[in-house]
């Protein structure tokens, strides 16, 4: 809204005066108003700033993770499908990349990923939850049997760090818990969220994520220094400050996401139940060709994920509407 616009813009006004200096490299002040945000919104307790880490993005963030905790003769471990990015921060640091599979719905059988964990010996373990591209959301039962079975499961009986990538957790349905429930019994679980889903603000990059401040501490080692910029600090807190705002915004797309996912089961469609802001329908025999027919009436949806299926994003209420028409007409 014009509301945010212009905090956003007095913040980065303030922020301008100080530009000869260099930022606070400890963006404690952030750190501590992600914390507050964190607290409240998933009703956990004791987020102070040792606890939480930012970074330009969420990739960022989990970059740091690799940093910290891959490396050369360690390994990173997923489970396909999954998000496309893992790898890349896997071999951008010189750490091995195992993916194990997910189940034909896209749920994860955590007695396999336990099985697949033992033979692997990971140093770090990336789950999304919600999952992109399926917005298939863990168990909390399944999550912390995982936590449970990698206290000593690194190499040389190591913990496997394992980070729950909770980049589109403001979406998740009524009654389905944050991993964040679990970080005090767990020093080696990571809950990474971002600004750029909920908040919409993608452009500003600005990720984060909760832990033990040991875990914290190891990441503030192989960042840049002052990697993250004053002007990047002030929008973000200028932002926080509009929580209410923005979470009535994502309240409203969680509606809508249900609604779209309902009105794709009743065209006879598969449409994935859906935790995030985006829902994965098909499955099409060509789907490239549904996709260029959506593309043709002018929607642009993502062909991604595994084959036959297409992810479309939750937009407002009149883009839903276009695309509902659309696939009506390629379907015809
Ligand atoms: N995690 C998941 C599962 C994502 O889908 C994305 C973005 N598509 C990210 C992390 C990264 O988001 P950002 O770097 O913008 O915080």
């Amino acid at each position: 809204s014009e509301a945010v616009v212009a905090s956003i813009a007095a913040a980065v006004a303030q922020a301008a005066r100080g530009l000869n200096r260099y930022p606070d490299r400890e963006f404690r002040t952030l750190r501590q108003a992600l914390g507050a945000y964190l607290e409240r919104e998933s009703g956990v307790t004791g987020l102070d700033a040792d606890r939480i880490w930012a970074a330009n993005g969420s990739n960022e963030v989990m970059l740091h993770l690799l940093q910290a905790f891959g490396g050369p003769g360690r390994t990173a471990l997923s489970f396909a499908p999954t998000y496309s990015m893992y790898p890349e921060y896997a071999r951008d640091t010189n750490t091995a990349w195992v993916a194990g599979r997910r189940e034909e719905d896209f749920s994860l059988d955590i007695d396999a990923a336990i099985a697949l964990v033992a033979k692997v010996e990971p140093s770090v373990i990336l789950l999304p939850s919600p999952n992109n591209p399926t917005g298939t959301a863990l168990g909390l039962d399944s999550v912390q049997r995982l936590l449970e079975a990698t206290r000593h499961s690194g190499p040389d009986g190591a913990a496997t760090v394992v980070v729950i990538d909770e980049a589109y957790a403001e979406f998740r349905r009524e009654g389905v818990p944050s991993a964040l429930t679990l970080l005090a019994d767990h020093p080696h679980l990571a809950v990474s969220r971002t600004l750029s889903k909920a908040f919409g603000m993608a452009g500003a990059r600005v990720g984060y994520l909760a832990a033990a401040p040991a875990l914290v501490d190891a990441l503030r080692v192989v960042r840049l220094p002052y990697h993250l910029s004053a002007v990047t600090q002030a929008v973000a807190l200028a932002a926080l400050a509009h929580t209410d705002e923005l979470m009535a915004q994502v309240a409203s797309l969680r509606t809508e996401r249900d609604a779209l996912a309902t009105w794709l089961l009743e065209q006879g469609l598969d449409a994935v139940p859906s935790d995030a802001n985006f829902v994965l329908f098909g499955k099409f025999e060509q789907r490239h060709t549904v996709w260029q027919g959506l593309l043709d009436a002018g929607v642009l949806v993502r062909e991604t994920g595994p084959d036959g299926w297409l992810r479309v994003s939750v937009g407002t209420p009149q883009e839903t509407a276009a695309f509902k028409a659309a696939l009506v007409e390629v379907l015809a």
